[in-house]
């Protein structure tokens, strides 16, 4: 069984108000984007990976990651879209010949080896697995026209989503497929966010897994010095 891993680097990165994107800043020693993939390559369950990069960076990124720091697992670098969910088609698409995908965002350095021996050990039970943690606040479903409190959710039964998040290949990528028909023929509506969202449109049952309350997504400045933090910690 062949498990690719599809690291996303392609966003803009605008909520981080940097020149660098969040991806490259610096961080301990190395850019962002190098933990994940330094976890990824040393993995006995990783095959390959695919990583997806902005427009224009193919290159910047492949001398970077292949030929400097060596990341051999590494087989492709493509160009993601405007959209998140446009860059994971991407990669799903230089990941065709594979039987199971991971799909990250390459802004969460704290991926680890223990999380990728849950996931690839639910894959072929499941065929759907998100890592995520239960939440620890209270939340609200706000109604849109008020802001009022809309509900208040069972916190019991809510998890806050992280990614890895791994599918057999040929079940997202047909539900990407659809998707990305729908996008064209104008009759998408949903707002797309995740990876599971889409397989769970198509009718698939996702499995939720542990993952770890570290693995963050660095989206703004604050999450950089948390990050900073937790990299101090290890
Ligand atoms: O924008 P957001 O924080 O949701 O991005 C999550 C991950 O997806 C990041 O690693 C980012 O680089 C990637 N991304 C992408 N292509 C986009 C937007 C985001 O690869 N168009």
């Amino acid at each position: 069984m062949k498990y690719t891993a599809i690291v996303l680097a392609g966003g803009s990165g605008s909520r981080m108000k940097s020149k660098v994107k969040k991806q490259y800043l610096q961080m301990g020693d190395y850019p962002v984007l190098w933990y994940s993939l330094a976890v990824l390559e040393k993995s006995s369950r990783i095959d390959e990976i695919v990583l997806v990069c902005g427009k224009g960076e193919q290159e910047q990124c492949r001398s970077l990651f292949v030929d400097t720091y060596g990341f051999q697992k590494i087989v492709k670098v493509v160009e993601g879209g405007k959209e998140r969910y446009h860059s994971v088609y991407e990669g799903l698409k230089a990941a065709k010949g594979c039987d199971y995908v991971l799909i990250h965002d390459g802004a969460r350095p704290f991926l680890d080896e223990e999380m990728l021996v849950r996931l690839t050990a639910a894959l072929p039970i499941w065929n759907a697995c998100v890592v995520g943690m239960p939440v620890k606040d209270t939340i609200k479903l706000a109604d849109p026209d008020t802001g009022c409190v809309q509900a208040t959710p069972d916190r019991s039964l809510l998890w806050t989503i992280q990614t890895p998040q791994a599918f057999r290949y040929d079940l997202i990528r047909s539900a990407y497929d659809t998707l990305i028909q729908e996008e064209s023929a104008g009759t998408l509506t949903q707002k797309v966010t995740d990876d599971a969202m889409v397989a769970e449109r198509a009718g698939a049952s996702v499995k939720l897994i542990e993952g770890s309350y570290n693995n963050i997504k660095i989206t703004t400045p604050e999450d950089l010095v948390f990050a900073r933090a937790i990299l101090e910690t290890r």
